[in-house]
């Protein structure tokens, strides 16, 4: 049996779809590239935003035609939607609950017959295929308790659970061990992190990563702003490993929007909270960097209220913000809220921030200017030019060696870098030689 995953959505899908690949691996099946040829083709969804629900209607559309004989699979957010059911009911295989993973194998041969052997029981236990050689993310948990007004995920992934600390520090030595330089923690909110055996909290395991031995960064995300005590806080000015970015999505600068985003805290809370994480960072080389979610055109928006989000957008200077235009989700309780917000005002909005970010963001980066800085490489371009992230989520594009810098404009086959030996998944020196507000360029330092 062949199979092809297609993930739509945040980090905690790719690592879900991570899981799923190496256990159908482990039954025998093999990965294909081509979704018009595989036998089971599982579509791991997010239910986020409209436009990603939409592309699951055409994928489902395009793979049934073209692959007829597939069985389709369903899983992640839209699994369990039951307006999704009813309109892919004929096209569909089979759904799939994220938190049910191990039970597709049993659900496969009720179709095909095939002959499995006996499934387990607890996803995140299942190893996974990691789909880089040196940055893996590693889930700490799944679901979440918050039931945000507008968001989907404690319907589609159900309440907190989280994994013993044990078996997290066990993932993460095994890729240290492989060699891996960048760990992730990820859950849908790390902050409320609780490992119920031993009581340890994510400030515990933050530390007890963080002084695991190697040369290695360590990154988590998302957080809530609620959940971030003063403990954590210290703990991210204290571990050295941890990059200095913190991932803190505000939602709106309105505190009445906030409230009926049932968010539980206010603007001057999160206020406060940026100024102790910068204030604890001071002692780190690097100033950190504050990226944020925020969505525009929440039902009952008014200018107003808008207008306090660009003000907090003004202090904070974030470096990066994913800027969303709301769009109602079914199920959740903003559904129900008059949508009355145009798509012509939620446009506007989304792009006076969008112009806002962009002078913050290149405020930010000046203080790059000239500087060398660590670089992880972890991918090339077309052109074969190296690009990477620093330690503050910034994307940086290598533009030659500091040695051979007259050839700051790499040609196509001469590039002094490509000369290199690969550097692709390694941890370099970059002298930065041209800031923009999303990206920076520099020279690889010998
Ligand atoms: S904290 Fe809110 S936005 Fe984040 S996953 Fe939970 S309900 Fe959704």
């Amino acid at each position: 049996m062949t199979y092809h995953i297609i993930t739509i959505g945040c980090q905690m899908n790719i690592s879900d779809s991570e899981r799923l690949a190496a256990f159908l691996e482990q039954e025998g099946f093999k990965s294909l590239p081509n979704q018009n040829k595989a036998n089971v083709v599982v579509i791991n969804t997010c239910g986020v935003k409209q436009g990603a629900e939409d592309r699951v209607y055409g994928l489902v559309n395009v793979i049934r035609l073209r692959n007829p004989k597939s069985i389709i699979v369903i899983t992640g957010c839209l699994s369990e939607r039951p307006d999704v059911q009813r309109r892919l009911k004929t096209k569909v295989d089979i759904w799939l609950k994220t938190a049910d993973m191990a039970t597709l194998l049993d659900r496969i041969r009720k179709i095909d017959k095939t002959k499995f052997r006996v499934e387990l029981k607890d996803y995140l236990k299942i190893k996974p295929k990691y789909n880089s050689a040196f940055s893996a993310f590693v889930p700490i948990g799944n679901g979440c308790n918050n039931f945000c007004s507008y968001c989907v995920v404690p319907y589609a992934r159900g309440r907190e659970t989280y994994r013993p600390a044990k078996e997290i520090m066990a993932e993460v030595k095994t890729l240290l061990k492989k060699g891996y330089k960048e760990i992730n923690l990820i859950a849908q909110n790390v902050n409320s992190y609780r490992d119920l055996k031993s009581g340890l909290d994510f400030a515990d395991l933050l530390k007890m990563v963080n002084d695991l031995p190697g040369n290695f960064w360590l990154r988590f995300s998302t957080s809530h702003p609620k959940d971030m005590t003063d403990k954590l806080i210290k703990a991210i000015g204290t571990c050295q490993k941890l990059c200095e970015h913190i991932h803190l999505p505000i939602q709106s600068g309105s505190d009445e929007i906030l409230k009926r985003m049932n968010r539980s805290y206010n603007s001057n809370r999160y206020r406060q909270l940026i100024k102790k994480i910068r204030l604890q960072n001071k002692y780190k080389k690097i100033p950190i960097a504050i990226t944020t979610d925020i969505i525009v055109g929440f039902p009952g928006e008014t200018k107003k209220q808008f207008k306090e989000t660009v003000k907090l957008f003004k202090e904070i200077s974030f470096d990066l913000a994913y800027i969303s235009r709301y769009s109602p989700r079914y199920g959740t309780l903003s559904f129900k809220m008059k949508d009355n917000v145009s798509e012509e005002e939620k446009k506007k909005r989304d792009q006076e921030l969008q112009l806002l970010l962009r002078k913050t963001a290149l405020a930010d980066n000046l203080w790059y200017q000239d500087k060398i800085i660590d670089v992880l490489v972890d991918h090339k371009d077309r052109q074969g030019i190296y690009l990477g992230k620093s330690r503050t989520f910034k994307t940086i594009k290598i533009m030659g060696s500091e040695s051979g810098k007259d050839d700051l404009k790499v040609k196509k086959n001469n590039s002094d870098v490509k000369k290199q030996n690969n550097i692709l998944g390694q941890i370099v020196k970059v002298k930065i030689v041209r800031v923009r507000d999303f990206g920076l360029e520099g020279l690889l330092m010998a």
